[in-house]
This record gives C-alpha cells, sequence and structure tokens, in this order.
C-alpha cells in the first residue's frame, strides 16, 4: 500500500509493463508517421512523464512543444470553460499528435481536437497512456492507447492525486 495524502492506492502498472508498452507504441508511431515530420504536442501537467519516455524512442524527424487546458466553471452557463494555452508553434499544414496522459469523459479531448483543427494542421491523431472507454463520452478515435482501464481513478506516471503522486514510476489505483 502506498499512501498519498489522504487515500491509499496499490500498483496498478508496474514499470516493466509501461516500458513495454511506450516502446510498442513508438515503434508503431515510427513506422506510422516516418516522412510526416509530426509535431507531438504534450498536454501539461499529466502527460509530462509519458512523452518523456515516448520521445525518447521516436526516430523519425519531429517536434515537441506543451499545451496546457486550464478549465473553470461559468457562473453563468453553469458549463465549463476551456482555455487553451501555449500554442506558439504555427500547426497549419502539420501532421499534430496530442498527447494525453488519461482520457477519461473525452471533454479534454473533443476541446483539444476542435480548437487544434481551427488552425488548420494536415491531420491531427491522438495518443493516450490510458483510457477510461465506460467514461467516454465522445466518439473520438484513439489512435496510440496505452492501456484501457476500468473506470477507477489512478495516479503516478505524471497523474495526480491533488498535485501529488506524479513521481510514481507505476501507476498506482485507489485501494477499495
Ligand atoms: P476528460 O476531459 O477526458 O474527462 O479528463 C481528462 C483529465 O481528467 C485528465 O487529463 C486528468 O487530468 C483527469 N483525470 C481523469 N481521470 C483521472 C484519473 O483516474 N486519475 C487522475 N489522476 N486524473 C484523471
Amino acid at each position: 500500500m502506498i499512501t498519498i495524502q489522504d487515500l491509499k492506492f496499490k500498483t496498478f502498472l508496474n514499470k516493466e509493463q509501461i516500458r513495454e508498452r511506450i516502446t510498442e507504441l513508438a515503434t508503431q508511431i515510427n513506422h506510422d508517421m516516418a516522412g510526416q515530420n509530426p509535431l507531438f504536442l504534450g498536454i501539461l501537467n499529466g502527460s509530462f512523464m509519458f512523452l518523456s519516455e515516448l520521445f525518447k524512442q521516436i526516430n523519425v524527424s519531429c517536434e515537441v512543444s506543451f499545451l496546457k487546458v486550464n478549465s473553470y466553471h461559468n457562473m453563468a452557463s453553469s458549463g465549463k470553460i476551456r482555455e487553451l494555452i501555449g500554442l506558439s508553434t504555427p500547426i497549419e499544414g502539420r501532421h499534430v499528435v496530442i498527447v494525453e496522459d488519461i482520457v477519461d469523459t473525452g471533454f479534454t479531448l473533443d476541446f483539444l481536437i476542435n480548437t487544434l483543427q481551427k488552425g488548420n494542421p494536415a491531420s491531427i491523431r491522438t495518443i493516450t497512456l490510458l483510457h477510461k472507454p465506460s467514461a467516454m463520452k465522445f466518439d473520438h478515435k484513439i489512435d496510440y492507447l496505452g492501456f484501457e482501464i476500468e473506470n477507477k481513478f489512478v495516479v503516478g506516471f505524471g497523474l495526480d492525486y491533488n498535485g501529488y503522486g506524479r513521481n510514481s514510476e507505476e501507476i498506482l489505483v485507489k485501494a477499495d
């Protein structure tokens, strides 16, 4: 058992499982995107560790940049307003790869795809380390998926609980 703040977690995916899967994903991307000069867009904060491990194994000519999605409640509509921060590299005509830590309901991914599409990229692909299919509310295709998981709260390998736990090399799940 690992305690993070007030919650207890246990190992869900160990270092080897994560490393092996990332190698497989990188191999697929190297095959699919050769000659496309992809631009990887890592979504902060959670994707930093996944992107760093993945990127070391990408051997096609490519660039990387980082974006942040701020979200806050809009009192007027009682909905969530999302705002994209940090898009400084022009994406027109580029093959863009959105790199996420986890896709849960898909709202963040949907917002990212819609917003990036306005920049007229040649293509938008998505890669996520984790995905909870049962929580997904959109039918966006995830091109490269690390692990499908149940609808449970996970931390580690970049993912946090109240800001903590990102430094775990394993992915941990909340103990029942
Ligand atoms: P979505 O917009 O797909 O519902 O949510 C995506 C974001 O929710 C992720 O980038 C992440 O910040 C957060 N999230 C969703 N599920 C989990 C989880 O199980 N653990 C952690 N740490 N964050 C999660």
